[in-house]
């Protein structure tokens, strides 16, 4: 799950950076409103924690462009006070969710989870496809019955491919479900990630299709 935090506060953000870090995200900080443009038009986040009051321009303003464009990323906004009329403004706005300062990073992540998993279509919190499941929430992998300990990268390249069975992921999309900006990708990195994916599920559960990509079939028995 990579998520954009978008705080000017060097403290706030590091912690906010750090919290989701610890929670399995990969999570990229920018610190101004115009960064948030051009980081959203990336369209690499599945969800983006925006703080209102921001310089350059307002959090209100990088949100309503990117309503403008019809662009669904899930966005929770960060509030400084406890008004009701920012909240109002920014879910009007476009927000899907707010959390008041001083939050918990642990709210924080579950509501961002909640959001992602909501803006792909499923209810429960678990993603599940045949005998496999995955839950965001507990971090717990199952296959039939039997819990499997996966790396974090393992575990954020089986949540890519379970959030979209059946569909064909190339390097470039998986390795940017795993590294955050400034983080170096290794080059042989991805296919040893896959590599024991496979081992510690089974041999099938990602196929490869020659110069194309990777996928996890619809009909995993
Ligand atoms: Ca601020």
């Amino acid at each position: 799950m990579r998520v954009l935090v978008v705080e000017d506060d060097a403290l706030l953000g590091d912690a906010i950076q750090a919290g989701l870090r610890q929670r399995g995200f990969v999570a990229d900080w920018v610190r101004d409103g115009v960064a948030a443009q051009h980081a959203l038009e990336s369209r690499t986040h599945e969800a983006a924690v925006l703080d209102l009051g921001l310089p350059r321009r307002s959090g209100l303003e990088v949100l309503a462009a990117l309503r403008a464009r019809r662009d669904p990323v899930p966005v929770l906004v960060l509030t400084a006070r406890d008004t009701v009329q920012d909240r109002i403004a920014g879910l009007d706005a476009g927000a899907d969710d707010y959390l008041v300062k001083p939050f918990d990073l642990g709210e924080l992540a579950a509501r961002l989870r909640a959001l992602i998993r909501r803006s792909a279509g499923s209810p429960g919190s678990a993603l599940v496809v045949g005998a496999l499941s995955l839950d965001p929430a507990t971090r717990e992998v199952t296959w039939r019955g039997e819990p499997r300990s996966l790396s974090r990268k393992e575990f954020a390249l089986l949540h890519a491919f379970l959030s979209s069975p059946g569909r064909v992921f190339s390097r470039a999309e998986l390795e940017e479900k795993l590294y955050g900006w400034g983080e170096e990708v290794e080059s042989n990195a991805l296919d040893v990630h896959l590599h024991h994916l496979r081992r510690k599920l089974f041999p099938g559960v990602v196929q490869t299709l020659r110069g194309v990509g990777w996928t996890l079939p619809k009909d995993l028995a």
